[in-house]
């Protein structure tokens, strides 16, 4: 605490990012990174560039990118608009859509940076309980409200919704933003995307991704968010009052390289989706109760053993998973899935910490 800090400062909660600990031979399954790697064509746009060039500020536009975006998509660039990982597109769609006068609406288990953004920016925001299944209802988003925000599949629950479900929510709140955050949406969840393309597509639905996860760059930092090009243009008004260059040379390189290599992230992810079901059915084998996921990682408890317990007795053999001390999910485990070999190094772990 310092007495230069502005009340704002004072009040704030920061979130609180995964582990990234320095230990040697860890299995590290606590952030939801690809244990694949990006693209090899990525890589390679990134070390072909001239790096003599990076004297010179980067395209403020992206054009390329979002080009490479749009086409990928059935889009058009002006429905596309990028940021410095999807985290910092969240931070913009908080100031320039979210803040309105009634409050924002989002899930009390979510994304946890949601709140976050919230305190910075003085947004007033209304959580709304998952079911009893940890399931979003939809006919709970009916109220009034300033704007609806969560990850389709859910974070940390690995709960999806189907399209047709975003559609009924997108018909009941026409006077509000509905933005759905598909950070994980390449393992096994149906896109609303399609729902932006041809002519009559709806004003209040904003898609955001990242790069982070499925295309295993979280390094790089770039997300985007895809909607009605005047939500877009909103969006470019707040980024060109904040950071005018939020992509570096680099970062749209790698990025429109990564954007289209569609059959590296099909074979990575399918690879992902196998080690998936194969834990499941081991950890349920070991009396674990996982809920559904189409995730690259699964939510997890155990009957007769406390979450915390858990993760420090995995954490004392060097893995690292992540636990979330809050209300109704302290007995969970957010376990990334990694490669078959993490996963056995995990189950036999399990084995021993049980037995
Ligand atoms: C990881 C994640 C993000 C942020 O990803 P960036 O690395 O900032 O692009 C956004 N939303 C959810 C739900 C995430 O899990």
């Amino acid at each position: 605490m310092s007495r230069f800090w502005s009340p704002v400062v004072k009040t704030l909660t920061p979130y609180v990012p995964g582990d990234q600990p320095q230990m040697q031979r860890l299995v590290k399954l606590n952030t939801n990174e690809s244990p694949y790697g990006p693209s090899p064509k990525a890589l390679a746009a990134i070390e072909s560039q001239n790096t003599a060039d990076l004297r010179l500020y980067p395209d403020p536009k992206g054009v390329s990118l979002k080009q490479a975006i749009a086409q990928l998509h059935g889009l058009e660039s002006k429905q596309v608009f990028l940021g410095n990982g999807s985290d910092e597109v969240l931070a913009h769609v908080f100031a320039g859509l979210l803040k309105q006068s009634k409050p924002v609406h989002f899930p009390d288990i979510t994304y946890s940076f949601y709140p976050v953004y919230c305190n910075l920016f003085g947004i007033d925001y209304q959580t709304i309980a998952l079911n009893e299944k940890f399931e979003i209802n939809t006919t709970d988003y009916q109220s009034s409200n300033g704007g609806i925000i969560f990850p389709n599949p859910n974070a940390p629950t690995g709960r999806s919704l189907p399209r047709s479900e975003i559609e009924s929510l997108l018909t009941h709140n026409k006077d509000s933003v509905v933005v759905i955050d598909e950070a994980y949406v390449d393992y096994g969840t149906e896109s609303c995307i399609p729902l932006l393309r041809g002519s009559d597509y709806p004003e209040n639905l904003l898609v955001v991704h990242t790069l982070s996860k499925s295309r295993a760059l979280a390094g790089l930092r770039v997300g985007f968010a895809v909607g009605h090009p005047d939500l877009i243009e909103g969006l470019e008004r707040v980024k060109n009052s904040f950071n005018s260059y939020p992509l570096g040379r680099l970062a749209q390189a790698g990025a429109i390289a990564a954007i289209e290599d569609q059959a590296h992230l099909k074979e990575t992810s399918a690879k992902v989706m196998q080690t998936r079901s194969k834990l499941i059915e081991e950890l349920n084998a070991l009396g674990f109760e996982t809920l559904p996921s189409t995730a690259n990682f699964i939510f997890t408890r155990h009957p007769k053993h406390a979450g915390v317990k858990l993760y420090q007795a995995l954490r004392d053999r060097g893995i690292i998973v992540r636990h979330f001390k809050s209300a109704r999910i302290e007995e969970f485990l957010r376990i990334t899935i990694g490669t078959d070999e993490q996963s056995d190094e995990l189950v036999a772990a399990v084995k021993e910490i049980l037995s």
